[in-house]
């Protein structure tokens, strides 16, 4: 998310999600931490959205249950929205603006117009907001694609704007670390189109949904090879009917089958169109895959085509996906040697080309892991921009631009947050830190019963293994443990100590000690300490 702030106006740009890397236990989504705004919720004007992928748009219902805005979009990405906000049960009524080409938005000191560009989804848009001081241009994701499929980019009012004068420049760092230009969607349509005819079984192809050009190529091939499709996934679902509504997905009569059809229609008049393309756990072919999809199983002769890449963090459960198709007797096809997928993102020469047309005052390479930004940097530098005038900026870090000069501020109070099962946790690494040493190392519960008058132990303690060793292979280890524990605690009845807390702390002292000697292992020790003043009542068995 990214905010241009003059005076008492802000304009935010974008508000989407992130998904956790593998060792945030238990995290779904990472959305980006708002209490900058919070303090300051009437000088937001509005936020405009560039596109409709959830890096994007993930973070919107999450924006609005706080704060409220009008929210500018191409119409797919607002109802991508829309869709979003009913998911989440958002019932308030959002001032939504679909996007126009050549409209301009104002406010009392800032205005905010678009050009097109060229992305994997359509109604893709450049942002740019004129300020007292030149134009800021937010490029969103894109790519230059002279054969695109769909609406062309508008490299027109681009050149324009490099003529005017660019202030700064925000530019998609994706694909920064990749030569060359981006494979065009057109070679990509006519490679799924070839590929479709050498066929002879039934074609499984998995996509992202929201490739509505990809899914329309798919379609094509479909009607060009006298084959059928059959949608599957819910995402896709969504995207086939809300893409057909806005005119970006032409059908056919007669081209989508339902469920009950695949049974008959011989295979090779079969497409399964289908969710799963980075092997998400409950997607479509991910299900088909593992054997528990209820109605389509695999057969010897079937094709499956990932026209996608795997984003890094999804590579081995897309292999795992693969593995498993082909097991079952599925040829797969995936990678870059069929020329099935291109990235939506503009590789060097696709960046250089965005820089010497707009020929910006200072540059901001954005979107991208840290190594990407620094790739797009040096590019920058490359084709011409003075290295004290490029800006690689921190999550927080603002950049404060005077009439004459720029300058990194300090940072502002910013970071992520975590969704964990729809609700926001502040970022808190320890929350972190502990479920990942529960995931590895297990738990230990002890247990004991305390006399609070004489401070002796009346049971106990008794030590519970989850998750931590295999306890029938652990019985004199733990047995050790245990006597070892309650030698340590003998010291605490000594002195009379009847404050649990520091029973907790020796008991979580003396454990851990003993089994990181033991196992070089740390698992999480969980005290449960009953104080009871009448010892009579406890039978100790
Ligand atoms: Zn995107
Ligand atoms: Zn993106």
């Amino acid at each position: 998310m990214y905010g241009i702030e003059y005076k008492n106006e802000i304009i935010l740009i974008d508000a989407g999600l992130k998904f956790p890397d593998a060792h945030m236990n238990g995290v779904d989504y990472i959305i980006p931490d708002i209490r900058y705004l919070l303090d300051k919720p009437q000088q937001i004007k509005a936020l405009f959205l560039t596109h409709g992928h959830e890096d994007h748009i993930g973070a919107v219902p999450y924006l609005l249950k706080h704060l409220s805005f009008p929210i500018y979009g191409g119409a797919l990405t607002i109802d991508l929205v829309k869709a979003k906000l009913e998911e989440h049960k958002l019932t308030n009524s959002v001032d939504f603006h679909i996007i126009q080409d050549h409209e301009r938005v104002s406010f009392q000191h800032l205005s905010v117009h678009f050009f097109r560009t060229i992305h994997s989804i359509p109604d893709a848009f450049g942002i740019v907001v004129d300020t007292p001081y030149g134009s800021i241009v937010h490029t969103g994701d894109f790519k230059f694609d002279m054969t695109p499929e769909g609406k062309t980019a508008d490299l027109h009012k681009m050149m324009q704007l490099g003529e005017k004068g660019v202030l700064a420049l925000l530019s998609d760092s994706t694909n920064s670390e990749r030569e060359g230009q981006s494979l065009s969607e057109h070679t990509v349509g006519k490679s799924v189109l070839e590929l479709i005819q050498q066929c002879e079984g039934r074609v499984l192809f998995a996509t992202f949904a929201s490739n509505v050009h990809r899914l329309q190529q798919v379609i094509h091939a479909a009607s060009e090879c006298n084959r059928r499709i059959l949608i599957l996934g819910r995402s896709m679902e969504k995207i086939f009917s809300i893409g057909q509504e806005l005119g970006h997905l032409h059908i056919p009569q007669g081209m989508l089958m339902d469920m009950k059809e695949i049974h008959t229609t011989p295979h090779h008049q079969v497409i399964i169109l289908c969710t799963g393309s980075q092997g998400e756990p409950n997607a479509a072919l991910t299900r088909i895959a593992a054997g528990s999809h209820r109605h389509v199983q695999i057969f010897p002769g079937d094709t499956v085509v990932f026209s996608s890449s795997p984003i890094p963090g999804n590579i081995i459960q897309v292999n795992r996906s693969i593995d498993m198709l082909m097991r079952s007797g599925a040829a797969v096809l995936y990678g870059a040697e069929y020329d099935i997928h291109t990235s939506g993102h503009g590789s060097r020469e696709d960046l250089k080309l965005m820089i010497r047309t707009m020929r910006p005052k200072y540059f901001i390479p954005i979107h991208g892991e840290y190594r990407m930004l620094v790739s797009h940097q040096k590019l920058a530098e490359q084709v011409g921009i003075p290295s004290n005038r490029i800006y690689v900026l921190n999550i927080g870090e603002p950049l404060l631009i005077t009439k004459y000069h720029a300058r990194k501020g300090r940072n502002l109070p910013s970071g992520s947050s975590f969704v964990i099962r729809g609700k926001v946790e502040s970022h808190e690494p320890e929350l972190i830190d502990e479920r990942n040493r529960l995931a590895k190392d297990g738990v230990l519960i002890v247990a004991l019963v305390l006399n609070n008058e004489t401070c002796q132990m009346i049971a106990g303690p008794d030590l519970i293994s989850r998750g931590f060793v295999y306890v029938r292979d652990a019985n004199e280890l733990m047995k050790t443990a245990e006597s070892h524990l309650k030698s340590a605690l003998y010291g605490l009845e000594q002195k009379k100590e009847a404050r649990c807390e520091i029973w907790e702390h020796k008991i979580s002292e003396v454990l851990q000690n003993f089994f990181y000697s033991q196992l070089q292992r740390t698992p999480v020790i969980f005290s449960s300490i009953h104080s009871v003043s009448h010892p009579t009542q406890v039978k100790d068995d």
